[in-house]
This record gives structure tokens, C-alpha cells and sequence, in this order.
């Protein structure tokens, strides 16, 4: 049924899907997306997966490091490092001895991405199309997260530095899944702008409008509570302020370090969610990486002192005998924020954070994990933060996904697992450019903006930029505009998204119109969720 389903909602055509794709699209239930079935990779997976808890007699462990604002291009191996002033030896030897994803999307921007990625559903399902900020209501509440059902599958769980995915007593990482969090609720900016002299003199020599901040409600501390806990003075470490928050990376740091440490010797699986605070603006790095980077700007330091902190995590990983069990993605969570120039990164797409083009939502991705994921190989297959959750939940052995909802993401655990093919192998099997996912689906906040299949990108709403009314403009500055026919980009021909082939390439109207089709319809039966938007909390 939900096959015929698919079918009559013309994803695409029978006939077509044989011919291109070789009949591997799989339309296999109502409420998810559809997958790209690659029946040997997964065979082959499987095996090594069953060998590899023969042999360790657990499931595996997750260590999700992801920073913050960072582009596509600043680590060293996807071309920044030295061409930034500032190298990233660590993240480059991952994704030499690992898999780095060239086509890995995140959301716009800082919650929704993260939201995602906790319940592998899209923003205008979870309903944060933007972050709450400064107090403002919303949050995970009424979602399910892969904390949740990792834990319930007997891993311990660990929330470290940003969460940002709400402030509310049932949204918090430790009421969440996580069996412990440390870190801030919240995001960077909202502790320190407004105390800093430069950015803020008439707030800073101003008591009455510093007080009122200060008495805003929105927790200023750094929190370490455990499952449960919630508004109580004990959990509340120090506040967070102009000098602190130079050391809150350091100290994070050594807690998932000894947290890593504290589980080899323990039979239970693990899932660390390490969220740093570098390199959202504004960055003031701790004194011992002021100045280390050859660019000598903040952000540029901290990117230092981020790729120094992975490559300690991945030190205690290998000293602890836990390498070979421990499946490693490190990532960011949107493109570079420009508005915050220059303290801010890089991308060599179009556009940046806070829109749809590919600067905004193409993201640094690298997957790792010792002799499992076949070193050395890069790959431009399509990856979603949605897919980490039912990708992780396949691993941990968890079936009982959620029913009564839709799940955007697909498991990609044949993907990351498959083994390069042999030379003349067909794109559309070879992992090099192909992976479970069929499509990519970009939300303007509550207007779906744009589809990508293969290199094709079809754009029909996106952000124009302001340039006259804004101190630096970026993303967030810009104005939505719908195109009256869209855009069609070839991302190979045309990375920047800035010569349209839609009259000339007519042909994949149709096909990409299908595959947008198919995901609007699905919202008939799952309506869009609006929580947060904005200035406004629904
Ligand atoms: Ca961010």
C-alpha cells in the first residue's frame, strides 16, 4: 500500500526509477521518507556490524562532535586550514583515515539543525524553525530523541556544552535522554554580547538596561545536572561572563574526556553529544590559543583550540582501546555567519547562514570509525542531519522507531559501511556519489525553498540579500523571494548557484517537481508544527 502510495504520488515514475536509479528506490512505509536500497552494501555491512559485536560483545559507541557556525571550507581537507590561518591537523587526519561527506546538509541554522538531528525530522515537524533566544519559550518537549531511545536501549548518555534545543523544564538535555548534561542551554552570544564594551556600549554603561538583562529569564550559567534535575542552584556552576567563557571549551573538554575514559572498562554502549561553543561569535579564545593561529583573530584561534580539543577526544579514544568501537561523526551545525564578519567563517557556496542556498546548509561532515569505515574515501552521496537518527538507532539495534509521526531521515549505515566500488562501476551504485538518501529538502522556515537531486538543485524560494540597510550584511539580513518559475542549478557545473538551466534543461522539471510533490503531499497526513519562528513562540 504505502508502496503504491509513493508510486501514485509520482516520486517517480516506475518506468523511470528502473531505468536511472536501477529500481533501488525503496518506498517502504508511510511516515518516512524514501530510501535508496543498496541491497549488497547493506549485506556487507550487516556482516562486519554482527563480526564487530562478536567480538567486542556490545553494540557501539557514538561521539558526536559538533561545532558551531563553522563553514564547508575551514577545515584543512576541505580546503581552509592554512589557506584560513588557521590549520586543523586533527580534522584533516579523520577524514584521511575516514569518510568525508562533500554533500552533507544541515538546517539554516543553529536549533533547527540540532533539533534534527535529535529526532531525524525536519524543522517544520519539530516545529523550531529558528532558535529560541534570550528565555524564549519552545522546545523538544513533545518530540522523541535518539538520547531517549539510546538509553532505553541501555547506552549511557552524555550532553556536553551547547544544547540550545530549549530552556523549558522538559526540553533540557538531562530530561531529555541524556543521563547527564554539562554545558549551557543556550548559545554563545546570548552571555556575553551584551557585557562587552565594544559591541554593547549603551547597555554596558547603562544600569538600568544592564539590570534589565541580567534580570531577563534565561539561565546565565554553566549547568551540570543529572537525568531530572532542573532549576535548582546546585546544578548552576559558574556564570558565564566575559572572562569564563574563554575557558568553558577547556573545561567540557576534559569532562567528555573523562567520561570516555570512565567507560572502557564498562560493558554498556555509549552516546556523547559533544556540542562546542567555538566558533559561534563572538570568540574569545583562553590564553593559551590567544594568538596561536597565523591569522591571529579570534575565530581563527579558536578553530585552533576546536581541532586541538577533537585530537585530544580522539587521543583518549585510542589510549582507552575504544577506537574500534566507536563510530566518529564531526560536523557543524549551518555555514559561516557573516554578519559577524570578522569573526566569522567560511564557505565557497553562495549565500550563508540563515538561507537556503548552499552556503547556508552545506556543512563540513566527517564520518570515522576504525576498521569499519574504509579509509581515505570522500563521497558526494547525499547526507542529511535527519539520517543520524535512524542510522544510529539501526546500529544500536533499536527497532521501535516512532509510528504515530514522520521521520525524514533514512539509514545510512549501508552507505557508510560500503567499500569503494571497482573502476567503471555506475554513479547510481557507486558510493562515491551515491547513498541512501534520494533527495535533500530545503525549508525557508515554513516555505519549503528548494530540492536537491543529484548535482540538480531546483530553487523556487530563497533569500535575496540586503545590502543598503544592514552594518554587515548576511543571511539573516536578507529578504525571501519566490522565483515565478524557480531555478534550476547544476551544483557540479555551478557550486555558487548563479546561472539557472531551468529553459535549457526542462527535462528535470518534471523529475525533481516529482520528488517535491511526493514530500508536500506527506504533510496531508502529518501537518507542518510550528513552535518557534521567529519573534514568535506558537
Ligand atoms: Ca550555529
Amino acid at each position: 500500500m504505502a508502496e503504491q502510495q509513493w508510486r501514485d504520488a509520482g516520486v517517480i515514475p516506475p518506468d523511470e526509477g528502473e531505468r536511472i536509479l536501477g529500481g533501488i528506490i525503496d518506498y517502504y512505509a508511510e511516515n518516512r521518507g524514501p530510501r535508496l536500497m543498496h541491497p549488497d552494501w547493506l549485506e556487507a555491512a550487516e556482516k562486519k556490524l554482527a563480526e564487530l559485536e562478536k567480538r567486542t560483545g556490545k553494540k557501539p559507541n557514538f561521539l558526536v562532535y559538533i561545532l558551531d557556525d563553522v563553514g564547508w571550507g575551514d577545515f584543512g581537507c576541505y580546503g581552509g586550514g592554512h589557506l584560513r590561518g588557521a590549520p586543523t591537523p586533527n580534522f584533516d587526519r579523520l577524514a584521511a583515515d575516514g569518510l568525508r561527506l562533500t554533500s552533507c546538509y544541515s538546517q539554516p541554522s543553529c536549533s533547527p539543525s540540532r533539533a534534527t538531528l535529535m529526532t531525524g525530522r525536519l524543522p517544520i515537524r519539530h516545529g523550531i524553525l529558528t532558535p529560541p533566544m534570550y528565555g524564549q519559550p519552545g522546545g523538544l518537549q513533545d518530540e522523541v530523541t535518539l538520547p531517549e531511545l539510546l538509553s532505553k536501549a541501555g547506552y549511557a548518555t552524555r550532553a556536553v556544552g551547547k544544547w540550545h534545543c530549549g530552556e523549558n523544564a522538559e526540553s533540557v538535555p538531562q530530561n531529555k535522554g541524556f543521563d547527564e548534561f554539562y554545558g549551557f542551554y543556550g548559545v554563545s552570544d546570548m552571555y556575553t554580547e551584551w557585557r562587552d564594551n565594544y559591541f554593547y556600549p549603551e547597555i554596558v554603561n547603562d544600569p538600568l538596561i544592564f539590570n534589565a538583562v541580567m534580570n531577563a529569564k534565561f539561565n546565565k550559567h554553566n549547568i551540570l545536572a543529572k537525568a531530572g534535575q532542573f532549576d535548582t542552584p546546585e546544578i548552576e556552576q559558574e556564570e558565564i561572563d566575559l572572562e569564563t567563557v574563554k575557558d568553558l571549551d577547556e573545561k567540557w573538554a576534559d569532562y567528555s574526556e573523562k567520561f570516555i575514559r570512565m567507560m572502557a572498562g564498562s560493558n554498556k554502549p555509549w552516546f556523547l553529544y559533544h556540542g562546542t561553543r567555538g566558533c559561534h561569535f563572538d570568540n574569545y579564545p583562553p590564553d593559551k590559543f590567544k594568538g596561536k593561529s597565523r591569522a591571529k583573530y579570534p575565530f581563527h584561534d579558536v578553530l585552533v583550540e576546536m581541532d586541538d580539543i577533537f585530537g585530544r577526544l580522539f587521543t583518549t579514544l585510542e589510549e582507552t582501546g575504544q577506537l574500534e568501537n566507536t563510530l566518529i561523526f564531526v560536523t557543524s551545525d549551518n555555514g559561516p555567519e557573516m554578519e559577524s564578519w570578522p569573526d566569522s567563517s567560511y564557505t565557497p557556496f553562495r549565500g550563508s547562514k540563515g538561507t537556503t542556498w548552499e552556503g547556508g546548509i552545506r556543512i563540513p561532515g566527517i564520518f570515522f570509525w576504525k576498521g569499519m569505515i574504509e579509509a581515505g574515501r570522500a563521497s558526494d552521496g547525499l547526507f542529511d542531519f535527519c539520517d543520524i537518527f535512524p542510522t544510529f538507532c539501526a546500529l544500536a539495534g533499536v527497532e521501535d522507531l516512532p509510528q504515530d509521526r514522520f521521520i525524514d531521515g533514512v539509514d545510512q549505515r549501508a552507505f557508510l559501511l560500503a567499500e569503494s566500488a571497482p573502476e567503471g562501476t555506475h554513479w547510481a551504485v557507486d558510493p562515491a556519489w551515491m547513498s541512501n538518501r534520494l533527495a535533500v529538502h530545503a525549508w525557508l522556515l515554513d516555505q519549503h525553498s528548494a530540492v536537491r537531486v543529484g548535482p540538480w538543485k531546483l530553487v523556487l524560494v530563497a533569500t535575496e540579500m540586503d545590502h543598503r540597510d544592514t552594518v554587515t550584511p548576511g543571511g539573516f539580513s536578507g529578504h525571501t523571494v519566490k522565483y515565478t518559475y524557480g531555478k534550476n542549478f547544476n551544483l557540479f557545473l555551478d557550486p555558487k548557484e548563479e546561472h539557472s538551466f531551468t529553459i535549457r534543461k526542462l527535462v528535470y522539471i518534471p523529475l525533481i517537481g516529482s520528488v517535491q510533490g511526493a514530500h508536500l503531499k506527506t504533510f496531508h497526513k502529518y501537518p507542518p508544527r510550528i513552535q518557534v519562528k521567529g519573534g514568535e513562540t506558537v
